[in-house]
């Protein structure tokens, strides 16, 4: 149950990431219970990931456990109240709950995210996040024990939230709008052909590097300066949408930050504006 020697890059949709000393799957609660009070007995720093599409683990080695919740799956439905385990993924519950005339997940559709880093980072596209969905979280704290969370104590801001200060994600409830199937999908199905025009699809990124300055986009900034397609090692900016930073083939995470540090230098020489990071940085 606790393998030794993982590496991350394998684990993260950049495809970046060296290796850690202990890498955990839990398949239920019960196991990731029992991970967590071993790891806080051995004084380990626990880092849980659920899909690795926000996060990027550094090419040197971890002292540290990695629990992938991705195995810890499940969906049940009560009228339009949803109990969903956190390895589930967002394209694939949108569909699901499309099926059933739940609306609410479909304007997520396009982010390739489970549960747990979804509420985590509280991830929102064209205009829903879940703070708008979600009505409790269930979680293992660093202690080992199961608490129940109302949404509101999580904090939920843009892509942050409180979750880490309590612990590990196991299932989450939410609230969702009951809708004609047919409605849905033309909804999840617009906001994919918008997605698919603008963002870089189905190669190795980690989605939007910095978060949007207030009445600003990140992407435009960065592209005004003139960095798109901007090139260090194997890690370039995007040419379709700046604010994407791509992995050629062999990138490696000290590129990535020698890159976001010139991304931050040039917009806030030209317009004063301080970048903010939306990446989880694991260092
Ligand atoms: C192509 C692409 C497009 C994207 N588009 C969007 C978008 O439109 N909107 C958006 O908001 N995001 C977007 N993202 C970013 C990312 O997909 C989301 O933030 C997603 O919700 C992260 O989920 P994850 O499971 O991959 O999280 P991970 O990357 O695994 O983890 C992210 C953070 O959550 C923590 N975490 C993970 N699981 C748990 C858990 N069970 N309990 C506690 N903490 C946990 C991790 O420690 C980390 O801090 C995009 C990413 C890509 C690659």
């Amino acid at each position: 149950m606790i393998f030794q020697n993982e590496l991350l890059k394998n684990h993260t949709t950049f495809k970046i990431g060296g290796y850690v000393k202990f890498f955990s799957k839990p398949k239920n609660v019960k196991e990731l219970v029992y991970v967590v009070k071993l790891s806080k007995d051995k004084n380990l720093r626990i880092i849980p990931i659920s899909n690795g599409s926000d996060i990027i683990f550094p090419d040197y080695e971890l002292n540290a456990i990695v629990i992938k919740l991705d195995e810890m799956k499940g969906i049940n439905i009560s009228d339009d109240i949803v109990e969903i385990f956190s390895g589930e993924g967002l394209p694939k519950l949108a569909i699901y709950l499309e099926n059933y005339g739940l609306s609410g997940f479909e304007y997520l559709y396009g982010i390739p995210g489970k549960i747990g880093g979804a509420v985590c980072k509280n991830a929102g596209a064209y205009g829903v996040e879940i703070k708008n969905l979600l009505l409790k979280a269930f979680v293992v704290n660093w202690e080992g024990e199961i608490i129940e969370l109302n949404s509101s104590e999580l904090n939920l801001r843009y892509r942050e939230s409180d979750l880490l200060k309590y612990g590990i994600l196991y299932k989450a409830i939410f609230k969702l709008k009951k809708d004609n199937p047919e409605n849905i999908r033309k909804r999840r199905e617009e906001f994919s052909e918008i997605r698919k025009k603008t963002q870089p699809y189905g190669i190795p990124t980690a989605g939007c590097m910095f978060k949007n300055p207030s009445g600003n986009s990140a992407g435009k900034l960065i592209e005004s300066v003139g960095l798109k397609g901007f090139r260090i090692g194997d890690i370039k900016i995007s040419e379709k949408h700046a604010n994407f930073f791509i992995n050629l083939g062999n990138g490696k995470a000290e590129d990535v930050l020698k890159l976001m540090e010139i991304a931050k230098k040039r917009v806030y020489e030209e317009y004063g504006i301080i970048l903010e990071e939306e990446v989880v940085i694991i260092k």
